[in-house]
């Protein structure tokens, strides 16, 4: 899916947090945005899936050269974009496996059997290597900050989404989680290869398992500087408040 963020400007009780955004994400790219606290990360992440407390004040979000400025949540994901949130709510009384089934029966056109359903959900959970107790409980009710993460990959494997956002997927997850669950991750987007991903996080280590096409730095509201994987490198190694010159530096290589 393409995806292209056009000098979007987004108010939140009366502050203008993006100014004049601009992103374009092509058919199976993976673009990493990094920006320190407070910058805007996940409130850009969730304007672009919809969420109604945000007030465009200009500008357009277009999917494949679609506006979808007027579609709700429910029909950006019935598109095909997923946001995996950096803290996953949980839902008392919701069974994880019925609100998995009842979103994958909105979202994918062929239509799967209960039966069918419960073994592409168990063989995807045991890729995560989440215990099989847990889809058949309430949704997240319970469980780790890096359950929960498992838990929101496992929900966007079974959607097949088109476009993906990470908000700060390693935030609660620990190495060998983050190992886990970022191979489950590359092997559907080894089989998936129109699907695009927007990987947004403060630390470069995630980076180091889902390698991204393209880095941008985020500040004031909008995409300071892009580059490569190198340009992770150089924001590990200055910090976000300090400039440094991309072409100068080529020891990252
Ligand atoms: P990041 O994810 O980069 O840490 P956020 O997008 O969460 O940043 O927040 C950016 C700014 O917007 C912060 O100053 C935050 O306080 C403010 N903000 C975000 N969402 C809301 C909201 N729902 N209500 C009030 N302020 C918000
Ligand atoms: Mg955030």
């Amino acid at each position: 899916m393409q995806i292209e963020l056009k000098d979007l400007s987004v108010e939140v009780n009366d502050k203008e947090i993006l100014k004049n955004f601009n992103l374009k994400i092509n058919k199976g790219e993976i673009h990493a945005i990094m920006g320190p606290n407070g910058v805007g990360k996940s409130t850009l992440s969730k304007v672009i899936m919809g969420y109604p407390d945000y007030n465009i004040l200009n500008g357009d979000i277009l999917v494949d050269n679609n506006s979808i400025l007027n579609l709700p949540i429910n029909m950006r994901s019935k598109l095909g974009i997923f946001l995996v949130y950096q803290n996953p709510i949980s839902i008392e009384g919701v069974n994880e496996s019925e609100l998995i089934k009842a979103s994958v029966d909105q979202n994918r056109l062929e239509k799967l059997s209960l039966y069918d359903f419960i073994l592409e959900l168990e063989d995807k959970a045991s890729d995560l290597e989440m215990d099989k107790k847990m889809l058949h409980r309430s949704f997240n009710l319970g469980f780790s900050g890096g359950e929960k993460k498992k838990n929101e990959i496992l929900w966007a494997l079974m959607l097949k989404p088109k476009f993906i956002i990470l908000d700060e997927l390693d935030s609660g997850l620990d190495v060998d989680s983050l190992k886990i669950v970022t191979e489950a991750l590359n092997k559907y987007l080894k089989e998936n290869k129109e699907t695009s991903v927007l990987i947004i996080t403060h630390y470069t280590r995630i980076l180091d398992y889902i390698k991204p096409d393209f880095v941008h730095k985020m500040q004031d509201g909008k995409i300071a500087l892009s580059g490569t994987f190198k340009l992770a490198k150089l924001i590990e190694k200055y910090g976000y408040n300090q400039s440094f010159d991309i072409k100068g530096e080529t020891d990252f290589e």
